[in-house]
This record gives structure tokens, sequence and C-alpha cells, in this order.
């Protein structure tokens, strides 16, 4: 009815929305479709063991091969996703993909995959998780499952972590330090592993005495609690030296590899495979 009544009455009905509205319900419609065009794709990043620099695994990043945008980093759709619940299906795929790219993977190399707050509400992520690890045929052990401390304030989802659990895969606490309950949350989830946020590491390069007592104490904590700790983000090597001389276990960040699909990553496999011969 407003567009028959011509263009000045239209605006007054449906005033243009806003360039960022605009974008957003563009990218609503799309990433329906994304999935079951195969434009969601999955991208590698290695972690490395502190001492010796090395290879342990690898996290799973999300990417979004957009047809006219290129590749799109997960902040500007994840969120996207979780409100409009496609990061069900979405995370299922995730889950998937993952599973089977590590189950190609020489030795005892690792994957860690992301879950949002929404997946573990869903009802179906212990599901999803135990059929990736069937039809994968990944040890559970080789699976890592990455929450943030958002997850602590559902009751419910503390009882789904513990599902998972049970699995057999491991349970990492992410990016450690931005949450507003992380002590509580430290000791109410079942755990294994804590990423230190890359914000932490980022301040240890100013060389500040602060910023290296504040990763310190972390990692005395996560020590105190057997729980193996991960520096997020370390970009340069005096970033690493602080974090190895503070005995956090493993190092994940550019300095080390960037996110990359997964053939960017096959020499040094083939390395490891040879080498392990
Ligand atoms: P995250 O899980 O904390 O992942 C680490 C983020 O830090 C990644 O950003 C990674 O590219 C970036 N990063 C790693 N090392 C460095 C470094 O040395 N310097 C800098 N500046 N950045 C570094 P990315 O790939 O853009 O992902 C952002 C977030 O999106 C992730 O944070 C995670 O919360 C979410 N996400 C990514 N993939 C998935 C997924 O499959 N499912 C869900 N639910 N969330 C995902
Ligand atoms: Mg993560
Ligand atoms: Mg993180
Ligand atoms: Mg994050």
């Amino acid at each position: 009815a407003a567009k028959a009544s011509g263009r000045g009455q239209l605006q007054l009905y449906a005033p243009p929305l806003s360039a960022a509205a605009q974008q957003r319900s563009m990218a609503v419609q799309q990433l329906g479709l994304a999935l079951r065009r195969g434009e969601l794709e999955l991208y590698y990043q290695p972690q490395v063991r502190a001492t010796d620099t090395q290879l342990l695994g690898f996290e799973a990043l999300l990417r979004w091969r957009h047809p006219d945008q290129g590749i799109i980093a997960p902040a500007t759709f994840i969120t996207v996703a979780e409100e409009t619940g496609l990061i069900v299906p979405i995370g299922e795929w995730v889950l998937r993909a993952a599973c089977e790219q590590a189950a190609q993977w020489p030795g005892d190399l690792r994957i860690a995959v992301n879950l949002s707050a929404a997946q573990l509400r869903s009802g179906r992520i212990v599901e999803a998780v135990a059929d990736a690890l069937v039809r994968s045929g990944l040890p559970p052990h080789r699976l890592e499952l990455e929450v943030t401390e958002s997850v602590v304030v559902d009751e419910r989802s503390v009882e789904v972590l513990l599902q998972l659990k049970a699995l057999g895969a491991e349970l990492s606490l992410d990016d450690f330090g931005t949450g507003y309950s992380s002590l509580a949350s430290l000791s109410r989830l079942p755990v294994s592993r804590l990423k230190i946020d890359r914000s932490f590491i980022t301040a240890l390069d100013t060389g500040e005495e602060q910023a290296r007592a504040l990763v310190a104490a972390i990692v005395q904590l996560a020590k105190s609690l057997r729980l193996i700790t991960v520096a997020e983000g370390v970009e340069t090597a005096r970033q690493q030296a602080a974090v190895q001389e503070l005995e956090c276990e493993v190092i994940q960040g550019y300095l080390h590899g960037r996110p990359e699909p997964a053939e960017a990553w096959t020499p040094w496999l083939d390395e490891l495979r040879a080498s392990a011969r």
C-alpha cells in the first residue's frame, strides 16, 4: 500500500535503512544461504609448545568467502548467527569439518573448536559433537572445545559442558580475564585449559612490570588448579620470551602463524610425518 501511494509516502512508512542496518539485514539473508552454498570455510591457526615451539595442534577459525565481499572475518557475522539461531547449523558444520580435517593430521595433533553460548543452550550440541567424532573417527581427546566465561551464568550450560567432557573432549576457557566473573568461572567450569586473552599478552610488550605481574598471577592461578595455560595473540619474540619465562605452556599467535586454510600447513605437517619416521 505504501508503494502505491508514491515515493514520498514510502519514505514515511518505510524510512530508508541506515547503511549499517541495511548491511545487517543483507547479512542475515545471505548468511542463511552461505552454509548451503558452501561459502563457509575453516582457517587453522597453529598452537605450539612454549618450551620448544613444537607443533601441538590448531584452532579452527570460521571464515565466510562472500561472493562479492571476499573473505569475511567472524566478528562481523557470528553475532548475527547467534541472534538468528543460524549458529546451530553453522556450528554443526564447523564441528564436522574441523574433526574431519584433524583426523587427517599426523600423530596426536589436536583441533580446537569454538562454541558459542547459544550452541550450548541449543539442546543439540552433545549429539553434534558425538556425531562429528564418530563420522571423522577422530579420537575424542584430540578435540578441544573452547567456551568463554559467559557460559558460567547458565547452570544448564555447565551441565552440558560436563556431558561434553564425558564424551572425552577437552574443554578450554577462551579469552580468560575479559569476563566479569573470571575466578568464579574457573572453579565452576570443568575446563582443563585456560587461554589467556590477547589483551594481556599485548601488554607484555610495553615492558610494564604490571602487565607481567598480571600474566604471572594468571599462570600461577592456573597451575594451582592444574590447568594448562595457552597464551593467545603472541605476535613478537619479546612477548614469547616473556610467556616462556612465566612458564605458560602453549603459545598461539601471529608469531608462529596466522589462521590459514588447511593446505597452507601441509609442508609443516609433512615435515612432522617425516621426522616421526
Ligand atoms: P577466538 O576464539 O578468541 O580466536 C582468536 C582470534 O584472535 C582469531 O580471530 C585469531 O585470528 C586472532 N588472533 C590470533 N592470534 C593473533 C595475534 O597474534 N594477533 C592478533 N591481532 N590476532 C590474533 P578471528 O579468526 O577473527 O575470530 C574471532 C572470534 O570469532 C574468535 O575468537 C571466536 O570467538 C569467534 N569464532 C571464530 N570461529 C568460530 C566458530 O567456528 N564458532 C564460533 N561460535 N565462534 C567462532
Ligand atoms: Mg577461541
Ligand atoms: Mg580467544
Ligand atoms: Mg574471542
